[in-house]
């Protein structure tokens, strides 16, 4: 008999390297212990504290111990279809909210129940097109440009699927944006919409930092074209609670198929998310004055550190999109290709390894979200800082402004301080 060995591993996981984001922060804590200080700006986490009245939740719920039906608790779902009207307009059933161990989870059960093409706009988050890998299945990078702040536009769509127009195919959008932080118009969501009906494209419709758009906007493709799209979010951004594991998934009754699919997915799978996270759920989806007032600081404070490293980055050299909200900056330093070039610097990976090395600041780089090697562009998370204390100064009636960065976000600032020199060296 053989023996136990790596050749029997399924090969849609061989070679697979992990996750770009933990690949990095691992590196991070490794020159923490030789000493360094480093600056992470790779890991993708709020650094606010979940809501006070939403760990109270938590607490009160820690007795609830039955296993839950596989769609989720039916008072949480009914507090997400209610959320979902009130910030967006959308008419969403409970009965077809999905709640899973993470909106991450979510996806992937999404794509192993629909058997389709992956169409991405390059950039995007580093997890949809692995997972599609470790399905077997095709992604296709749809082109974006930085001139249009990386957005999609429709008539990319249309050329993509006019070559094959009877092919399945699902279209992740994820607006405010990780890597690039910019958002949709309504306006572009509402031709986004009709491009992708005219095409019948299964939308998922990437929400999980729709409550941290810097300006509260919430405009959503599922106005537009509801028949098709399915709305993810979750509690890990907004509510700070990513290690909470909860995110859900809302279905319009067109997709019911789709919605009964995932159910049983979910069934022979994680079985339910825990029961007391469930319980506290409710709680922050059903939001109130707290919640409000908490989402409001968190904004403000996130705009105006965000405005600032994006100012700092831009007199660097960097070229960066518009920035509308969530907490990242996905500049391009393409234009001092010659001098970094100069440095032996001509990729991304390159440039985040030297940038770590030399300065102690910690980036993902462009390839890790689908942009080609050989543009110079990195994400930074640039929420390096201290959320709590932060939000407590906010809370207190600090005026959040250029000072208050310095006393409340000071290693951010530090960071991009220190890019700014590296790469424009006086
Ligand atoms: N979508 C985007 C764009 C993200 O950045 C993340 C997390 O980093 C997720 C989805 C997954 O979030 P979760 O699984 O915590 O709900």
């Amino acid at each position: 008999m053989a023996p136990l060995s790596p050749s029997s591993l399924n090969r849609n996981l061989a070679g697979q390297p992990p996750s770009a984001t933990l690949a990095i922060n691992e590196r991070s804590n490794e020159l923490i212990r030789q000493g360094r200080r480093i600056f992470k700006f790779g890991l993708g986490q709020s650094p606010f504290p979940v809501p006070p009245m939403v760990v109270a939740a938590l607490q009160a719920a820690a007795h609830e111990k039955d296993y839950l039906p596989a769609r989720g608790l039916p008072a949480l779902r009914e507090a997400v279809a209610d959320y979902l009207q009130r910030r967006q307009g959308l008419r969403r059933a409970a009965q077809q909210v999905i709640v899973g161990p993470g909106s991450k989870e979510l996806m992937f059960l999404l794509q192993l129940a629909f058997a389709g093409e992956l169409l991405l706009p390059s950039p995007s988050w580093v997890s949809y097109a692995p997972q599609a890998r470790l399905l077997g299945r095709q992604t296709t990078w749809l082109p974006t440009d930085l001139a249009q702040d990386y957005k999609l536009q429709p008539g990319t769509l249309d050329a993509h699927c006019a070559a094959a127009p009877a092919a399945p195919r699902l279209l992740i959008l994820n607006y405010p944006n990780n890597p690039t932080g910019v958002s949709y118009t309504d306006a572009e969501l509402a031709a986004l919409g009709a491009a992708a009906r005219r095409h019948n494209v299964l939308v998922l419709a990437d929400e999980i930092y729709g409550d941290l758009d810097h300006a509260g906007a919430a405009p959503s493709i599922a106005r537009h074209y509801p028949e098709g799209t399915v709305v993810s979010t979750g509690l890990s951004k907004w509510c700070g609670a990513g290690g909470w594991r909860l995110g859900v998934f809302s279905f319009p009754p067109e997709l019911e198929w789709l919605a009964a699919a995932l159910a049983v997915a979910a069934t022979e799978t994680f079985t339910a998310v825990s029961a007391p996270i469930q319980h506290a759920a409710v709680c922050a989806f059903r939001g109130g004055t707290e919640i409000e007032r908490y989402l409001t600081h968190c904004r403000t404070i996130l705009r105006t550190l965000g405005s600032h490293g994006r100012q700092t980055l831009e007199q660097a050299g960097g070229r960066l999109p518009r920035l509308d909200g969530g907490f990242y900056l996905f500049p391009d330093f393409s234009s001092l290709r010659e001098t970094l070039g100069g440095r032996g610097l001509v990729d991304s990976p390159a440039l985040v390894e030297k940038l770590l090395e030399e300065t102690g600041v910690a980036t993902l780089p462009g390839t890790a979200f689908g942009r080609p090697p050989g543009e110079l562009t990195l994400r930074l998370s640039y929420v390096n800082f201290d959320g709590a204390a932060a939000l407590r100064a906010a809370e207190s009636g600090e005026v959040i402004d250029g000072a208050f960065l310095w006393r409340h976000c000071a290693d951010s600032v530090e960071a991009f301080a220190r890019m700014a020199r590296w790469f424009r060296p006086s």
